[in-house]
């Protein structure tokens, strides 16, 4: 069971890396990820984001915890970038700080209510980035549907190595066609079908993350999502098996 996608006090999380890593180890996870907000006029008025000047201290002190708790669960550093008009993109990739992460998700791409910047975007920056990159949480179906053919979609995240990332919060629901709140990856539509068919014949990774920024309780709630990759035969393809096992 991993979950690799996590907010602290380095964003707008509740708890401390460290407190968030000690209820990882006590909902018995393997591996743990913490993914902070980049800075990020969403969170604007509050500041709680890492901004750029704080981003090499934000690594440091997480590699400092991530040996600390080598031992017991695999911690790892990541960030989370809100791709839209709400970042300021160029000093970040200009600075290779996130070649310095274990991973980056992107949030809001191709999300339009959200005004997120399109996959083709994401395409022009993602051979600057050298460690693996996932979409966040991305209500795929809702967001691609009248972009892009499934099959195409998957085959575009399998040649630029772009994982997918499965999360079971509630928080993070989506509105289906028939108005009910579903789970992004089980929108309940043919064209979601196609999507997790064309998956299974591709070798697109996924990671499970729960998003968790309130409770030591959230940190262990991602078994919706390992359910449905077990279902979909596809727990093998956790990035976990592949970059850190
Ligand atoms: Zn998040």
């Amino acid at each position: 069971m991993i979950n690799l996608h996590n907010h602290t006090t380095w964003s707008d999380g509740y708890l401390t890396p460290q407190q968030l890593a000690d209820a990882a180890v006590a909902a018995g996870l393997t591996h743990v990820g913490i993914t902070d907000h980049y800075r990020t006029n969403k969170l604007g008025r509050s500041g709680k984001y890492v901004d750029l000047p704080q981003l090499l201290d934000y690594i440091v002190e997480l590699r400092l915890l991530a040996k600390w708790y080598a031992k017991e669960i695999k911690v790892l550093v990541g960030l989370e970038i809100d791709f839209s008009a709400r970042t300021q993109l160029e000093p970040l990739l200009t600075s290779q700080l996130l070649n310095q992460l274990d991973y980056v998700l992107f949030e809001y791409v191709a999300d339009a209510e959200w005004y997120g910047h399109s996959l083709d975007k994401l395409l022009t920056i993602r051979p600057q980035i050298t460690v693996p990159v996932g979409l966040a949480h991305n209500p795929l179906a809702r967001n691609f549907e009248l972009l892009l053919e499934a099959e195409d979609l998957v085959a575009i995240l399998e040649d630029h190595a772009i994982f997918v990332e499965l999360c079971p919060a509630r928080r993070n629901a989506v509105f289906a066609p028939d108005g009910r709140p579903v789970l992004p990856y089980r929108y309940p539509t043919a064209y979601n079908e196609a999507l997790w068919q064309a998956f299974s014949r591709s070798q697109v990774l996924f990671s499970i993350g729960n998003d968790a920024h309130h409770s030591t309780a959230e940190i262990g709630m991602v078994g919706d999502a390992w359910e449905f990759l077990r279902e979909h035969g596809l727990l093998d393809r956790l990035v976990t098996e592949h970059f850190w096992k």
